[in-house]
C-alpha cells in the first residue's frame, strides 16, 4: 500500500480564506514509468473531474494488491483558483480573472535548462536532466496565486515521462491533441480511450500545459533518447459529465496505464478502434459570418463535405426576416467534432470544428486552439 494524500496549500488572494490541492501519489511495488493525470486546468470543464474521481478507487485497489508499478501523481482538480471565478451561478474558468491570461497559456518553458546542463555535461543522464528540471522548477516565480500554483503543479509533473491534461470542448466527440513526434503513443492512448479524432501539430507558440513537458526535451532530441509523451485529452463537452462517460474513460485510462507498463498482471481486453489523425492545420475553424441566432443543419460528430450547408444565420436586425438568413458553408469534407454551445452567435466566432484533409493557411499559434 503506497497511496498518500496530500494536501498541498496555495497563495490566496482573499483574506480570511485557504487554498489548496489534494495531490493522490502511488509509488508502484516495482520500478517502471512515472504518469501525471490532471483535471480541469480551465475550471469550467469538467468531465475529467469526475473520470478521476472514478479512476481513483481502481488505483486504490491495484495498489493494495500490489499490482501498481511505476509512479502515478493524480490532481483531482487543478484550478481551485478558476473554481471559485463563479459569477451569477456560472463558473467562467477559462481566463483569470487577476488578467494573467487563459490558465493553459504561456507555462514556463525550461528548454534552456537542459540545454546548459547538456552544454557542460554531455553524458547527461535522463535522471540527471529531470532533477535538473525540479531543481528548476523550485526556481520558477511565485510572488502571485496563479504563478504560485503554476510552479506547484509543475512540481509535481515536470519529471513524468506521461502527462495527461483533461479538457473539454463545448459540445464535442471525444478527441485529443498531440504532436506529430509523439503519433504513434498519441494514437495508443486514443484507442484505450476510443478518442476517434486525434489532432497533430507541431509546438503550438503560447506554451500550453503539455507542451511545457515536451519543449524540454525536444531541445536535446538529437543528444538523449528520451522524450515526455504529453497530451492534451478533450473528454467531450462541457455538459458530458455523468457516471456512464466518467466510469467508460476510467477504464480506459486504466486500460492506457496497463499497455505503458504501469499495472502489473491484469488484463484490459481492448476492442479494436478506429482513430482518425488530422493535421491541426487542416482543421476547419468555422468562423459566425455575421451575428446572429444559429440554425444548425447538421449534428455533432456528422460526417460532411465541402461546401455543404452546415448552418444558418439568423440577422435579428433585418427587414425581412426570410431574407435576413445567411448560409454557413463547410470549407472542407471531415467529420464536424465540436460545436458552440451558444445559440446567438458573435460575428467572427469560432462555432465549430471541422477534422478535414485540406490544409488551411494559418500561422503557428494563432490556430483554433480551444485546449
Ligand atoms: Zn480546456
Amino acid at each position: 500500500m503506497s497511496h498518500k494524500v496530500t494536501r498541498i496549500d496555495l497563495k490566496c488572494s482573499s483574506p480570511g480564506t485557504s487554498r489548496f490541492l489534494t495531490v493522490h501519489k502511488f509509488i508502484g511495488a516495482a520500478a517502471g514509468p512515472k504518469i501525471y493525470l490532471q483535471a480541469a486546468l480551465h475550471a469550467d470543464e469538467w468531465p475529467g473531474l469526475l473520470a478521476l474521481q472514478h479512476l481513483l478507487p481502481a488505483l486504490i485497489e491495484l495498489d493494495n494488491r500490489g499490482q501498481l508499478l511505476g509512479e502515478i501523481i493524480l490532481v483531482p482538480y487543478a484550478n481551485p483558483i478558476g473554481m471559485d471565478q463563479k459569477i451569477n451561478g456560472v463558473v467562467l474558468g477559462r481566463q483569470s480573472f487577476s488578467a494573467e491570461g487563459n490558465f493553459n497559456r504561456h507555462w514556463p518553458d525550461l528548454s534552456a535548462v537542459v540545454a546548459q546542463l547538456l552544454s557542460s555535461n554531455e553524458a547527461a543522464t535522463v535522471s540527471e536532466i529531470k532533477q535538473a528540471l525540479r531543481e528548476a522548477v523550485q526556481q520558477l516565480p511565485t510572488q502571485t496565486p496563479l504563478k504560485h500554483l503554476k510552479a506547484t503543479l509543475l512540481s509535481l509533473s515536470i519529471d513524468a515521462d506521461i502527462v495527461l491534461d483533461l479538457h473539454c470542448d463545448s459540445q464535442a466527440l471525444l478527441h485529443l491533441y498531440s504532436n506529430f513526434r509523439h503519433v504513434k503513443q498519441a494514437e495508443t492512448l486514443a484507442k484505450h480511450l476510443r478518442i476517434p479524432v486525434l489532432l497533430l501539430e507541431d509546438e503550438p507558440g503560447v506554451t500550453p500545459f503539455d507542451a511545457a513537458h515536451i519543449l524540454p526535451w525536444l531541445t536535446v532530441a538529437e543528444k538523449i533518447n528520451h522524450s515526455c509523451f504529453s497530451a492534451t485529452v478533450e473528454l467531450r463537452g462541457f455538459a458530458d459529465v455523468n457516471d456512464e462517460f466518467a466510469a467508460q474513460d476510467a477504464r480506459g485510462l486504466l486500460s492506457y496505464l496497463s499497455s505503458q507498463g504501469l499495472i502489473a498482471g491484469e488484463l484490459y481486453p481492448v476492442e479494436p478502434f478506429a482513430v482518425s489523425s488530422t493535421e491541426l492545420t487542416a482543421v476547419d475553424a468555422v468562423m459566425a459570418p455575421c451575428t446572429g441566432i444559429i440554425c444548425w443543419q447538421v449534428a455533432l460528430g456528422e460526417a460532411v463535405v465541402k461546401g455543404q450547408l452546415i448552418a444558418e444565420i439568423v440577422d435579428l436586425t433585418a427587414a425581412n426576416p426570410v431574407a435576413g438568413r445567411t448560409a454557413v458553408y463547410s470549407k472542407t469534407s471531415g467529420v464536424l467534432f465540436a460545436m458552440g454551445m451558444a445559440k446567438l452567435v458573435t460575428v467572427g466566432e469560432n462555432v465549430a470544428k471541422i477534422a478535414g484533409t485540406e490544409k488551411f493557411d494559418r500561422k503557428a499559434g494563432e490556430q483554433l486552439l480551444s485546449l
